[in-house]
């Protein structure tokens, strides 16, 4: 779905003209296409910042999962 708002992608940072719409996450087609491989192929190789960011968010679920454990104990 483009967004009316945005005239530039956040990513290459071309203008609509050129590109075509742009999402309401900022981002061209291609870019959009480009981001979405890189981060299906970084977590399914467990490699790069998709990778890293995934095991952050399950660190933290973790964590807040272990101090809700911890403030139930009596
Ligand atoms: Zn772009």
């Amino acid at each position: 779905m483009a967004s009316d708002r945005r005239r530039n992608c956040t990513c290459c940072g071309k203008h609509d003209s050129e590109v075509g719409p742009i999402s309401w996450r900022g981002n061209c087609a291609a870019c959009g296409t480009a981001l979405l491989t890189e981060n299906v192929l970084g977590i399914a190789n467990r490699e790069g910042p998709a990778h890293l960011r995934r095991l952050r968010g399950i660190a933290q679920r973790l964590e807040r999962d272990y101090l809700d454990a911890m403030a139930r104990k009596p």
